[in-house]
Parts: C-alpha cells; sequence; structure tokens
C-alpha cells in the first residue's frame, strides 16, 4: 500500500478525461487500495484516480462512520436520476473551499466491482451526491465548475491561500475534509 500525492486545483491535470478499465486486475485492485489509503489518510470520503494523476475510470468511497466500508466503482455509469438535492461539498483537490452544489437527489449507478463483476444499485443522500461528485472528476470536471463564476473567481483565491498557508505550515481547520 501506498499513499499517493493528491492534484490540486488549478492543475491542469484534474481537466483529463479518465479512460475505462479494459479488464480488472491486481494491479487495479493494488490501484484501488492505494487510493483508499490515500482517501482515510486526507481525510476524506470519496476519491477518483484522475485526483492521483491515474486517467482511468476508478474511484473509490467511504461514507461509514467507523471507515470500514469502502465501496469501489470502476466504469461506473449513470443508468438514472431523478430530483434535485443542493448540499455543501468540498475537494481534496481544492482545499478549504466549501459550497452548496445541486445534484440529482437519487440515481441508479452500473459499475464493476474490485472482482471485476457488474453491480448496479440505486443511491440518494449523501452517497448519491458524493458518486455523482467523483464521477465527475472522471470527466475532468470539478465542483467549482459548477459555481457562479463570481463564485468560482473566489474559490480560486480561497484554495490558492489555503495551499500558501499550508506550504508555510499554517492550515485552516477545515481543510482536508471533504470528497
Ligand atoms: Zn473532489
Amino acid at each position: 500500500m501506498a499513499l499517493l500525492p493528491i492534484l490540486e486545483f488549478p492543475d491542469e491535470r484534474l481537466r483529463i478525461k479518465a479512460k475505462p478499465v479494459i479488464e480488472v486486475t491486481d494491479e487495479t485492485r493494488q490501484l484501488i487500495d492505494d487510493m483508499l489509503e490515500t482517501m482515510y489518510a486526507a481525510p476524506g470520503i470519496g476519491l477518483a484516480a484522475t485526483q492521483v494523476n491515474i486517467p482511468q475510470r476508478v474511484l473509490v468511497l467511504d461514507l461509514s462512520e467507523e471507515k470500514n466500508e469502502p465501496l469501489a466503482l470502476i466504469n461506473p455509469e449513470l443508468l438514472h436520476r431523478e430530483g434535485e438535492e443542493e448540499t455543501e461539498e468540498g475537494c481534496l483537490s481544492v482545499p478549504g473551499v466549501f459550497e452548496k452544489v445541486k445534484r440529482a437527489e437519487k440515481i441508479k449507478i452500473k459499475a464493476l466491482n474490485r472482482e471485476g463483476a457488474i453491480q448496479e444499485f440505486e443511491a440518494e443522500g449523501l452517497l448519491a451526491v458524493c458518486i455523482q461528485h467523483e464521477m465527475d472528476h472522471l470527466e475532468g470536471k470539478l465542483f467549482v465548475d459548477l459555481l457562479s463564476p463570481l463564485k468560482r473567481q473566489l474559490a480560486r483565491k480561497k484554495a490558492r491561500k489555503e495551499q500558501r498557508q499550508r506550504e508555510s505550515g499554517v492550515s485552516s481547520s477545515k481543510s482536508g475534509s471533504g470528497p
């Protein structure tokens, strides 16, 4: 297992569209394990491979309190979306920024699991929000793209400030949380 460095906004590599995984192999499972370790250490509740500079359609999540319910989705597809919900989101790639974003309230997902088997399931609430957020990463999109131009500009400033503070060894208490 290894901790992977997380790319941060406005790094252009976060804009790369991820490629489908052709075959789920031990290498894929190693990537999933490394991503989970990186996500737990951050700490965060979701991470897309794009965020660790691996442009493959792989994402991991764990919304449990004890951090013992890891979920890995490979080549995820949105089969259905329903309703609308506004939730405050953060992102490990946009440190220090938390903004309300509108997304579908309920979704139906198809993806491969770590064994390469097809799974289909419905999600709602935070899980649905988190999956949509991570799937956007695979398209090279960030949650700040969904904000108004003014809010996006403020977010860019905030992220930069946060990065500078961290480089000088100070960090705001809220940094690091969020998917
Ligand atoms: Zn994110």
